[in-house]
């Protein structure tokens, strides 16, 4: 068996695949090494089985990263518009959904069949069930042992991708490689998760389990207008995951319960028109009936006539529903996060070809990077444009 490659790749997930592929077609004798006994485990669960693959409104803005500019580059060269042609190359049918948002119509087993594909196109190979014990450096090689034996190689990509999801063999593997070559790492948390509330909040909220509501969520960071649900645990929801994101703990952060309107305006027009209609009345009519009648108990809000509150009282009505404060307990963390924010630190890293600037011909991909998206498709777009640019450069 051949033991030295040109390029050897760790973690055959959305970034090593494409780099696999995009090495191999330059020519490079590649090996794509993973523990797992299946490639691209989290694309074939992501999107429901679907896989929101990319986005069409891609820009850098939609990254959180110390270094916002670092993502441009890749995102640039390789863009949301050339994996859609690399996927209508393979016939793969998809559709947008909403925002952008691309999924396929069948499943997202057809892009992992696609990547793989690829790489048997481009002579890359792919051998999974692979552990690696011992990364070391010398004479200008890396010299890898593993379950499988022992590997040397020119060039070491690093996709191993954060510690979301461990049952789907997520590892700190990249983080402890990016130290043990002089790297830092931005710290690390759960990402696009869930948030759990504390117990008297909870409580409050179990009637409202299973419940969805169009908001805005927003703190001094950042603004979200997406769907909220409400969950037994806490909250959840496209809205809830993105702030997630810009959350840390122990902050609260603002809800918009009725976004798109003025509520005191609201208010008042509607004394106007209809004075003898009941504040809960009209409560029920703005929201479900189950959500009514909670924000009425929990903010103590009689059932007068709307003729008999002052606009003071209107006031403080508008404001609760306007700025509903949720302040969370913390968040369902790795288990159903759906990324980690932080990672190798980018400013080490070339943002041009991803090679490290400390550690000759070792490159990092992917999650494993302080790059991460929106929820959106704008994580796989991350992989596919940041190993392109490896695959190139290596
Ligand atoms: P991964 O795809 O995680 O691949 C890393 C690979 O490295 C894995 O195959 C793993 O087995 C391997 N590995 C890890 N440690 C080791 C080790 N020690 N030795 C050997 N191999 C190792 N993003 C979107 O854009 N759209 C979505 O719809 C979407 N849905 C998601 C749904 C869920 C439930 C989750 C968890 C994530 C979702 N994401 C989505 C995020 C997206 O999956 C990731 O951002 C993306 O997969 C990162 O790609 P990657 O190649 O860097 O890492």
């Amino acid at each position: 068996a051949q033991l030295h490659y040109d390029v050897i790749i760790i973690g055959a997930g959305a970034a090593g695949l494409m780099c696999a592929a995009t090495a191999g077609y330059q020519g490079k004798r590649v090996l794509l090494l993973d523990h797992a006994k299946q490639a691209g485990k989290k694309i074939l669960i992501s999107g429901g089985g679907r896989s929101n693959f990319t986005n069409m409104y891609t820009t850098p803005e939609n990254y959180i990263s110390q270094n916002p500019h670092f993502c441009k580059s890749a995102l640039n060269r390789y863009t949301q518009w050339d994996f859609m042609a690399l996927v209508d190359k393979h016939k793969i049918p998809w559709h947008e959904k909403t925002l952008g948002q691309l999924f396929c119509d069948n499943s997202a087993k057809d892009l992992v069949r696609m990547l793989l594909k690829e790489c048997e196109l481009a002579g890359a190979k792919v051998q999974l069930r692979t552990e690696i014990f011992n990364v070391t450096y010398t004479n200008d090689q890396y010299a890898l042992e593993t379950s499988q034996g022992d590997y040397t190689s020119s060039k070491l990509v690093i996709a191993t991708g954060g510690l979301s999801m461990p049952r789907l063999g997520a590892t700190p593997f990249g983080y402890r490689i990016a130290e043990q070559f002089g790297h830092t790492i931005e710290p690390v948390r759960a990402g696009l998760v869930p948030f759990t509330l504390h117990d008297q909040d909870k409580e409050q909220f179990a009637e409202l389990a299973g419940l969805s509501l169009d908001v805005v969520a927003e703190n001094t960071r950042i603004s979200f207008p997406e769907a909220m649900l409400f969950t037994h645990r806490g909250l959840s929801g496209p809205a809830m995951l993105q702030i997630s994101s810009y959350w840390f703990p122990g902050e609260t952060f603002n809800v918009n319960l009725r976004p798109g309107t003025d509520v005191l305006t609201e208010l008042q027009n509607t004394r106007k028109q209809r004075p003898k209609l009941g504040l809960h009345g009209l409560m029920q009519q703005w929201f479900p009936k189950r959500l009514a009648f909670t924000l009425c108990q929990q903010n103590a809000w009689a059932n007068k006539n709307l003729a008999d509150y002052s606009n003071a009282e209107f006031e403080q009505i508008a404001r609760t529903i306007e700025t509903w404060q949720v302040k969370p307990n913390g968040t369902e963390g790795y288990r159903t996060a759906e990324v980690t924010l932080g990672g190798v630190n980018v400013n080490e890293v070339s943002s041009k070809t991803m090679e490290s600037k400390l550690q000759p011909e070792l490159y990092f991909i992917g999650e494993v990077l302080d790059v991460t998206g929106w929820l959106g498709g704008y994580n796989f777009q991350w992989a596919w444009s940041s190993g392109w640019v490896a695959g190139k450069a290596v």
